[in-house]
């Protein structure tokens, strides 16, 4: 068709600084947009003008004890990403090359990377449909057919999901049988709860994560905590090169440079005074979510059992193909196209081309919701407007009895 007569290079749309109706442009929408305080500004000068630029010094101190409050654990280690926490815990558990660590299947790669990268054997475990996070029926069943065989693992790592936090009270109960030691990955179940207290407490280890993406930031930073203070001393050991006490350097053995430094350990502190409120905020928005959209046939959301009290960090839904009539990856091009950013549920470890001769304990559970499940926008400063049209492209696709 013939563009009409006005619509020159000249036109008024060119000329003018807007036009009324031509809406102004969308704004991406990212999948989990950092939130700031307000009190960093001030916590970063103040840190600044301390002089203490190094992984040490009072702010440094305050974190760490902000963090084992926050973690309900009497002692909290900080380091440089929750990826190093993970890494000093493997080391302080003593994996050493062969040994079998068992993990959920169902969770970012750093979960296992630094005890594959210390030799362990990884081995996967599947989710059960309740609460999406390590299966303790399976746990249970699967650490008899090991002691059988005497072939124990050296750790248990159950992990968060999307702030649905793991069942510690099961697990440390099926691993207890065996004196197999469980590091929860916590990194982004800061905030949840199971059976009343905070995520991952009950672990011999907890390991938190601060980098940007999640509910409340240092600017990149973790921390590991946990009940047990020689584990976490050894861990500070190897967090600071293992350097023994005395003027010279001496080591006993090669430790690492992980250790947070202060000046993010300020932000860190800065920000989490509003993690129950942030917490109140993602719970908000998945109800919201929920009520736009659990009327559409084929689509549900992340289960919250009975023993649980999830962050909704991220909003987590499932989608049955056939009876919504568009798959998961639909919704996400269809999102993508309006600069609306969502995310496929983690792919299983166990479909990893890295760990394909690994062995592992079932697998169809996180086969399928990652299939089927999509993580929805769900960042800070996402407004309601923001929901609406989520909610909109989401309805859009929806076509009951076609498909
Ligand atoms: C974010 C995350 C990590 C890694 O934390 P970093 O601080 O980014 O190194 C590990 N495990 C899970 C489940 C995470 O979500």
């Amino acid at each position: 068709m013939a563009p009409p007569p006005s619509a020159s290079p000249l036109s008024s749309a060119a000329i003018l600084p807007f036009r009324r109706d031509v809406p102004p442009p969308k704004r991406p929408v990212p999948l989990a947009a950092p939130a700031l305080s307000g009190r960093e500004l001030g916590a970063l000068a103040a840190v600044l003008e301390s002089g203490w630029l190094a992984p040490a010094g009072p702010a440094l101190a305050a974190f760490e004890e902000a963090v084992a409050e926050a973690t309900g654990q009497p002692e909290a280690l900080a380091t440089a990403s929750g990826t190093a926490a993970l890494h000093l815990a493997y080391r302080a558990l003593g994996v050493a090359p062969g040994d079998e660590v068992w993990t959920t299947t169902l969770t970012f790669i750093a979960t296992i990377a630094p005890a594959v990268q210390m030799g362990a054997v990884p081995r996967f475990l599947d989710v059960c449909p309740e609460s999406w996070t390590l299966d303790p029926e399976r746990l249970r069943r699967d650490l008899a057919s090991a002691a059988r065989r005497g072939r124990l693992p050296r750790a248990v790592v159950p992990a968060d999901l999307f702030g649905q936090p793991a069942d510690i009270a099961a697990i440390r109960e099926a691993c207890a049988r065996w004196g197999v030691p469980v590091l929860s990955d916590s990194a982004c179940g800061l905030g949840a709860t199971q059976h009343g207290r905070p995520a991952g407490d009950g672990a011999d280890l907890i390991v938190t994560s601060f980098n940007g993406n999640k509910i409340v930031t240092a600017g990149g930073g973790g921390a590991l905590s946990g009940p047990h203070s020689a584990l976490l001393a050894r861990a500070r050991h190897l967090a600071h090169q293992a350097r023994e006490p005395v003027a010279h350097y001496q080591h006993e053995t090669t430790g690492h440079n992980y250790a947070l430094s202060s000046v993010l350990a300020a932000v860190g502190l800065a920000q989490l005074p509003d993690l129950a409120a942030r917490v109140e905020g993602r719970r908000a928005r998945f109800a919201r979510y929920q009520e736009g959209l659990s009327d559409l046939p084929g689509l549900s959301f992340m289960p919250e059992p009975g023993w649980a009290r999830a962050t909704r960090w991220l909003t987590v839904i499932q989608v049955n193909p056939r009876r919504f009539g568009a798959d998961r990856e639909a919704i996400r091009l269809a999102l993508a196209a309006e600069g609306i950013e969502s995310r496929p549920v983690w792919k299983p470890l166990h479909l990893q081309p890295a760990f394909r001769d690994a062995p592992r304990s079932g697998g169809a559970v996180a086969a399928a919701l990652f299939d089927n499940g999509l993580c929805l926008p769900s960042g800070h400063g996402m407004s309601r407007a923001e929901e609406a049209r989520v909610i909109a492209i989401i309805r859009e696709l929806a076509r009951p009895g076609r498909g």
